[in-house]
């Protein structure tokens, strides 16, 4: 049997990864005019970065990490998330200490967790993400939920609900820990073994389990709303105001408490029904955190971000319909060699055009004319360019226009100049305009009343 992908690993080709691309690059885009930069850290980081940043009583560094050693016995894990990375990046590289705060960084890349592969969970998964660090304000808080919120109205997703919660400052957390740990010490005989360690090291992962009986008990535990200090309260009651005041709707939601061990105070996750019916759960997530940088070794200041799975913005969209898979637009000209000898030829002949920028593929077997015609009626290509011995001798070409079958002969040396008046001819259309190319489709929003392709 040939070797298979890793379990829980994806291959994406060709109009799915355009797919991909297409919602990188909008991601990436509202990140950039929400003034984010982008940061790319390595995807290996040494394992303490995890085990410190997201902490050992989350399920993400107990069960799910990548973790081996490598040849010099150093402890390495392959990101599980990406923001305890993005932190020690910023402390490392002072540059919350070399930049007015909030640092604001987006960052896109693959994740490794190793998680029981289904439908929407895989092994390794893209995620998209913000940190906005060094500012403890709110409305810095509420500013990264805006961004996530502009994000999913570009991308036409309209069954979101904004599920958002508080999980207070540190003090609020302990009052509330305790709280947790008298309610379930009575119970924790009848709870899964995880929450027994659970127990011990976090009792608030216990409000996470997926246990049907566990999830019984839990719904009895006290609720974080009654252990909130003052400011904890305040903080959230302003937080909740001012969506309203910026019609963004959402739901508070008690029993979010998020799986990673870093936050404090606000956290929220995007969840997402299909127009079918199809509920995906979180596309995205984040929240607020206090700790976490000093934590890695840098100075006392708090964070927010999120981040959303791309592999489930791909399968919402898809399912909603608003997946735009492009037709494959094909090349612009097809070089024919006749015989192997005129194949470098038609090579060079063929760079020659890719430099003025119009896609270009060539023939690589010696195969009757006709069957190249049908290759390139494969490719879609709009030129075929026939290259045989004679044209060689003689320095010139064959261009064939292959929606009209018209075909001239000419001189090499003019071979540039007529593919651009090929190419432009392409662009122009009747309608009066004086607008060309991409430029074109703008001033015809999106459709050219010509039918031509104006890429
Ligand atoms: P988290 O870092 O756990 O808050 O996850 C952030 C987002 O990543 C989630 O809302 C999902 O969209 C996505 N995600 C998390 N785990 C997986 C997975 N195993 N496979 C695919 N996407 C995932």
């Amino acid at each position: 049997m040939p070797i298979q992908n890793v379990k829980g690993t994806h291959d994406i080709i060709g109009a799915e990864a355009d797919v991909y691309e297409n919602i990188e690059n909008l991601l990436k885009h509202i990140a950039t005019v929400f003034a984010f930069k982008q940061v790319r850290p390595p995807v290996l980081e040494h394992s303490e970065v995890f085990v410190r940043g997201v902490g050992e009583s989350s399920d993400v560094v107990r069960k799910e990490m990548y973790t081996f050693e490598d040849k010099g016995g150093r402890s390495l894990t392959l990101r599980p998330e990406f923001t305890a990375g993005i932190i020690r990046l910023m402390v490392q590289n002072k540059i919350l200490s070399n930049n007015e705060l909030p640092y604001k960084a987006f960052y896109l890349g693959p994740v490794f967790r190793y998680e029981r592969p289904q439908l929407g969970r895989y092994r390794q998964f893209n995620q998209f993400g913000v940190e906005s660090v060094g500012h403890d304000s709110p409305v810095n808080d509420l500013e990264v939920i805006v961004l996530a919120y502009v994000i999913l109205q570009s991308l036409g997703l309209e069954n979101v609900t904004i599920k958002i919660n508080t999980l207070g400052d540190e003090e609020s957390r302990d009052n509330y820990r305790g709280a947790l740990k008298e309610y379930f010490a009575s119970h924790l005989e009848k709870m899964c073994p995880d929450c027994h360690s659970r127990y011990e090291l976090n009792p608030l992962r216990i409000l996470d389990c997926k246990v049907p009986e566990d999830q019984e008990i839990v719904k009895g535990a006290p609720k974080m709303s009654n252990f909130l200090s003052t400011a904890s309260k305040e903080r959230f009651a302003f937080m909740l105001k001012s969506l309203d005041e910026l019609q963004i709707p959402y739901e508070v939601d008690e029993g979010l408490v998020r799986g990673l061990d870093y936050y404090s105070e606000t956290v929220f996750e995007f969840h997402y029904t299909s127009k079918t019916g199809n509920n995906y759960g979180a596309i995205g997530a984040g929240g607020h955190y206090d700790k976490l940088v000093k934590e890695l070794g840098g100075p006392d200041l708090p964070g927010v971000g999120f981040s959303f799975g791309i592999e489930r913005l791909v399968s919402v969209l898809s399912d909603d319909g608003l997946v735009n898979i492009e037709e494959d637009e094909g090349v612009a000209f097809y070089v024919m060699p006749l015989g192997i000898k005129s194949q470098v030829e038609a090579l060079n002949i063929a760079n020659v055009i890719r430099m003025l920028g119009y896609a270009t593929d060539m023939c690589f077997d010696d195969v009757k004319l006709s069957s190249m015609f049908k290759r390139a009626e494969k490719k879609h290509a709009r030129y075929a360019i026939i290259l045989g011995e004679n044209e060689i001798n003689n320095n010139e070409v064959i261009i064939k226009d292959l929606s009209t079958q018209q075909q001239t002969t000419i001189p090499m040396d003019i071979l540039e100049d007529r593919c651009i008046d090929l190419m432009s001819q392409e662009h122009q259309c009747d309608c009066g305009c004086e607008h060309d190319g991409d430029e074109h489709e703008h001033h015809h929003d999106g459709e050219c009343c010509c039918g031509h392709h104006h890429k």
